[in-house]
Formats: structure tokens, C-alpha cells, sequence
């Protein structure tokens, strides 16, 4: 059975032709999707339809396991698939609105050394209903609390290694009979999958691009990253420039500073001469330590010089102020906790 919450307001116009009813039916399941996570809560709709839905279609399609509150506000949720596997988004208030983090995969194909996500591999793609689930979890668990304004697709997983359903998800949201958020608040955070920043731009997904570089040259990118073995340094800035030549859309830089590896003032020169010509600003973050890997983060004093360094010689850079960490729900930290509960059992 699927879930209702993958359909297009086209798919759902579709299906409620085949089925013999108006197709103004379509925006009202939108609607309800949006709303509720259970037909019973459908109560305008004639009852036969909705038998019918419940016979073929899922309602509910997570259901939460555990949620951990962290001491800055931010909520860390597990969720369950109706598969079972377990999949962990983050709430995130700030003075200027609340966003939900997103996971877009269950576990990560890419294998970066310093997070978490990878570290058992892909178990599956989240289909665009499951990720739009989260968002529909957490507002309608927010609710009291201002809603959700922004979302950021930062949790475990590539969001271009599952691209059908990434830009399914962000259209669903953007749709004005969904969440309705605009494609302006929603970043999308890759480590780089140069065919898939090509392919948004000419879909015309013009959401803020965060690049994942944390090292500025081949080598050093090589030493953290799988995926700098496909793409260099060069051709991803390349690939950023072609985007915001399409969309017009400043990109993100992400930058992780690990201490002694890639923090000193020299690459921060290297970071600079590497990013010229290019619209950006460069968001810093300083490690976020996790079980699986060795580095330390930097000393904050070298975390704000370095931002320094970037900024005197004329590039837009800030420090992430980083939510969330002390349960485990900061970047990186996120991980397919399903693999973990086998192994403890
Ligand atoms: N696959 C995507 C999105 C997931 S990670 C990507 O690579 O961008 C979201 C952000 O958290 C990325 O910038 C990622 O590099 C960063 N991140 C991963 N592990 C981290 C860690 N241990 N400390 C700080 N940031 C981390």
C-alpha cells in the first residue's frame, strides 16, 4: 500500500477521478494530508470514498518511537516507517521562526569520515511522503508553537542521491494546498553530486544550495570524503556557479573546521583564492564530535579567527551556531538508529 502523502495534487486529482469522485476532492485530501494522520479525522468526505482510501492508501505513515529535548530547544524525534525502519528528524527553534531538519534516507551511501549517517551505508531511499511526513509530524506537534517556516534537508541521507523524491518533497511543501512553504526557506545540503545541482536548476528548483566542501583542495577532501574521488574542488565550484547563474540563488558553502586538518589561516587563503568569482557565503562548523571518528573540532578561538581571515579578505562568512548536540541531533550526529537496536539486541 502507499502512502497518501506521496501523491502530487495531479496524482491525487488522478486518483480521485478513478474513483469516481470530483476532482475539487483532490485539494481537499491536500488538504487533510496536511492536517491529520488518520482518515477517521476526514470526516466531510462521503464514507465510502474514504473506505476505499483506507482499503488501498496509508494514513499514517511514521509513527513515533522516542523524542530527546535538548537544553537549547531543539527536539530530536525518531520516527518509525511503517517498514519499520527508524528514521531521526530534528526540530529547531530560533528567534526568527522554527525549522525541522529533514532525513531523506534511511542510513547514507556516501561514507563521509566525519559523520555519523554513513557509517553503516544505505539501508533505503525515503519516499517523498516519508519525508514530507516529518514536516507534517512536527507542525502539527508544534503547532502551539508558531509552526514550522523553514526546513532544511540536512538530516541522514544525500538528498541528490534520491533525487526523484527530494524534488517531489520540496514541491509538495511549496504547493499552496500543502505546507505552502517557499522554495526560498527550504535548503537543500548535498556533498556535492555535480549532476544533480545541474538537474535542479534546469527543474527549476530554486531552493538555497548548501554545499558540503570542508576542505578546499583535492587532497585534503580526499582524506574526509569518498565522493572527492569523482569530483574535484574546481568542479563543484564550477557546477555552484552555473546554478547561481540559473536560479540566481546565493549558495551555502559548509565548512566543517576540524582541528588541525584544515583550520589554519593557510586554508583559509586556500578557501578564499578557491571561491572567487563565486556568489556565497561560507557557514562554518565547527566538528561535531560523534563515536565513529578521530578528529577533535577546532579551539573556538581558531574557529573565530579563521572566520576572520575569510572575512578581512572580502568573503561573507559566519560560525554555525550549532543546536542540538547534546542530544545527539546536531550535524552529523544523526544516524540509522535501526541498525544500531539489531546490534544491541
Ligand atoms: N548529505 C548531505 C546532507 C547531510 S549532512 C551533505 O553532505 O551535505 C548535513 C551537514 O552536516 C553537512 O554539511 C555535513 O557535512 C555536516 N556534518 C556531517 N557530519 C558532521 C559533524 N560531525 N560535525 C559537523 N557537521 C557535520
Amino acid at each position: 500500500m502507499r502512502p497518501l502523502a506521496d501523491f502530487s495534487l495531479e496524482e491525487l486529482t488522478e486518483l480521485v477521478e478513478s474513483m469516481g469522485e470530483k476532482k475539487y476532492r483532490a485539494k481537499q485530501l491536500m488538504r487533510h494530508i496536511v492536517a491529520y494522520d488518520s482518515f477517521d479525522e476526514y470526516t466531510d468526505l462521503p464514507k465510502t470514498f474514504i473506505n476505499s482510501l483506507r482499503e488501498n492508501y496509508i494514513d499514517r505513515v511514521l509513527v513515533e518511537n522516542t523524542r530527546v529535548v535538548s537544553s537549547d530547544g531543539a527536539v530530536r524525534y525518531l520516527f518509525q516507517t511503517v517498514g519499520g525502519d527508524l528514521i531521526e528528524s530534528v526540530f529547531l527553534p530560533h528567534d526568527y521562526g522554527n525549522s525541522v531538519c529533514v532525513s531523506c534516507q534511511v542510513g547514507c551511501a556516501m561514507g563521509c569520515g566525519f559523520c555519523a549517517s554513513g557509517h553503516y551505508g544505505l539501508k533505503r531511499n525515503l519516499s517523498a511522503g516519508e519525508i514530507l511526513s516529518q514536516v507534517l509530524f512536527i507542525a502539527r506537534d508544534k503547532r502551539n508553537e508558531g509552526g514550522i517556516n523553514k526546513l532544511v534537508m540536512m538530516g541522514s541521507g544525500e538528498p541528490l542521491h534520491n533525487y526523484y523524491n527530494t524534488v517531489k518533497f520540496i514541491r509538495l511543501v511549496n504547493s499552496e494546498y500543502g505546507l505552502n512553504i517557499g522554495m526560498r526557506s527550504v535548503s537543500l545540503s548535498s556533498c556535492g553530486l555535480i549532476d544533480g545541482i545541474d538537474r535542479l536548476a534546469s527543474d527549476g528548483i530554486s531552493c538555497t544550495l548548501s554545499l558540503s566542501l570542508h576542505a578546499a583542495c583535492d587532497d585534503k577532501r580526499k582524506k574526509i570524503m569518498k565522493i572527492a574521488e569523482r569530483y574535484t574542488v574546481a568542479e563543484l565550484v564550477a557546477a555552484l556557479k552555473r546554478y547561481f547563474d540559473k536560479t540566481g540563488r546565493r549558495v551555502i558553502i559548509e565548512y566543517i573546521l576540524i582541528g588541525g586538518f584544515n583550520d589554519t589561516d593557510a586554508d583559509a587563503v586556500m578557501l578564499k583564492n578557491l571561491l572567487k568569482g563565486l556568489c556565497c557565503h561560507v557557514n562554518l562548523i565547527p566538528l561535531n564530535k560523534t563515536e565513529y571518528c578521530d578528529f577533535s573540532p577546532p579551539t573556538k578561538k581558531r574557529a573565530y579567527g579563521f572566520c576572520e581571515k575569510l572575512k578581512s579578505s572580502g568573503v561573507s562568512a559566519s560560525v554555525r551556531r550549532s543546536m542540538g548536540s547534546d542530544v545527539a541531533g546536531a550535524c552529523g550526529q544523526l544516524k540509522n538508529r535501526t541498525v544500531e537496536q539489531k546490534i544491541k539486541k
